[in-house]
């Protein structure tokens, strides 16, 4: 049969489409700022000390475990809400740690990374009209995700000067009849901000005298530095009984490329959750679930992460403070900021530009975090990189 062409109807001319497709339903959404920058560092040959992934290798056990997977069958579709080993073994991971109680197989579910049970979680809670309060610096998938729920963000600031504490009385102030839900991360991306034991009991004084969901996104949950434990809101009873608790294993094992990830809720809460999961993804690839669980048999991998990151934290820590950037505290995650108003007046995008192409070295302007212009003069660095990655920028802004 013929393929000319001439069998096709012709194809609209872009104008066409752009009248057709009218307003976006995102319009203030491009590229995001992590894969701009990756894509700038590949171009310039910096180094890539911006997008938030090691650059090192995943443990070649998980790496069989999930060979071994597909080998031994598994590789249909996994039950909706995940593979039961893996939901029982993140359900005694978090008896075990925080000390709460979830029922694997009502209350924990398995998504496609953090990014699709933060997208579920408002999905399933925000109501178009609602409020959802986010603190800003903002992860930059929560703004969108409340959009498309038909809900309106409301942006409380992290408290800069106070070292990007959560400021409780502003998020009160912020509260209203419409507010539904308030979105938190801690260990905070990308300021290194980790939740103290005041926070938590402000927050339960917060969502006790209101109807106020949390949604909260420990991620970072095993990158916590200098002996502080990690404060998940699952270690409170009052939250927890509000609160969809979503982490990744993305961070934990090193396998971003993999995109499993959990929610944890009440039951009655997951069950709304599930039935946005259920038509957003479905399951999750079921090979990576089976090794994920078994490698969560061992919980070494886990408890051992922060001293593996507090090291290149330390390394990279000690060569910038040889340069004129001046080091903000960094208490958690993979990420630590840095003010460099010492070096140059430029605004943070024009800074990081420059910074790729006369320093080698790429980073993240903090102020894609906020939603308004936002004259800061500081950038994050991204140490989850092998040794010689960090000591080659580091060489590279030293010599700056
Ligand atoms: N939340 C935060 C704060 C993150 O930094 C990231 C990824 N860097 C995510 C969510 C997304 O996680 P995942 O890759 O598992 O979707
Ligand atoms: N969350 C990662 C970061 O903050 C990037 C993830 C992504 O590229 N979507 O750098």
């Amino acid at each position: 049969m013929s393929n000319d062409s001439a069998s096709f109807a012709p194809r609209p001319t872009a104008p066409d489409l752009a009248a057709l497709l009218g307003p976006s339903k995102l319009p203030r959404v491009g590229t995001t700022i992590f894969t701009v920058m990756s894509a700038l560092a590949a171009k310039h040959g910096a180094v890539n000390l911006g997008q938030g992934f090691p650059d090192f290798d995943c443990d070649p056990k998980l790496q069989r475990y999930f060979a071994e997977a597909i080998a031994a069958g598994h590789n249909q579709y996994a039950p909706m809400a995940g593979v039961p080993a893996l939901r029982q073994a993140i359900a005694a991971k978090i008896a075990r740690l925080y000390g709460r109680a979830y029922d694997a197989e009502t209350e924990i579910t398995i998504t496609a990374g953090a990014t699709q049970a933060l997208m579920t979680a408002v999905l399933a809670l925000a109501r178009p009209g609602d409020e959802v309060i986010v603190l800003e610096p903002v992860y930059d998938s929560y703004v969108p995700s409340i959009e498309l729920a038909g809900a309106r963000p409301v942006f409380v600031p992290l408290d800069a000067a106070r070292g990007y504490a959560p400021d409780w009385d502003r998020v009160r102030g912020a509260i209203t009849p419409r507010t539904r839900a308030l979105m938190i991360n801690f260990p905070h991306n990308p300021t290194g901000r980790i939740l103290r034991e005041e926070d938590l009991r402000a927050l339960e004084a917060i969502v006790e005298s209101t109807g106020l969901f949390v949604i909260s996104d420990e991620v970072y949950e095993h990158i916590v530095f200098d002996g502080q434990p990690h404060r998940s809101v699952a270690t409170s009873p009052l939250l927890a009984e509000r609160s969809v608790v979503i982490s990744s294993f993305g961070k934990t094992f090193h396998t971003t490329g993999w995109k499993i990830g959990y929610a944890c809720a009440p039951r009655a809460l997951s069950a709304e959750l599930r039935k946005v999961h259920q038509f957003m993804v479905f399951a999750v690839n079921t090979p990576g679930q089976h090794a994920v669980a078994r490698y969560l048999e061992d919980a070494a991998p886990y408890q051992t992460l922060a001293a593996f990151y507090q090291a290149k934290r330390d390394l990279f820590v000690a060569g910038l403070a040889r340069t004129r950037f001046r080091l903000l505290p960094c208490e958690g995650t993979y990420f630590v900021l840095a003010d460099y108003s010492a070096l140059s007046d430029l605004p943070e995008a024009e800074f990081a530009q420059k910074m790729i192409v006369d320093y080698g070295v790429a980073v993240i302007p903090v102020s894609v975090f906020y939603e308004r212009p936002f004259e800061g003069r500081v950038v994050r660095f991204c140490f989850a990189k092998k040794d010689e990655t960090l000591r080659a920028a580091l060489d590279r802004l030293q010599a700056a």
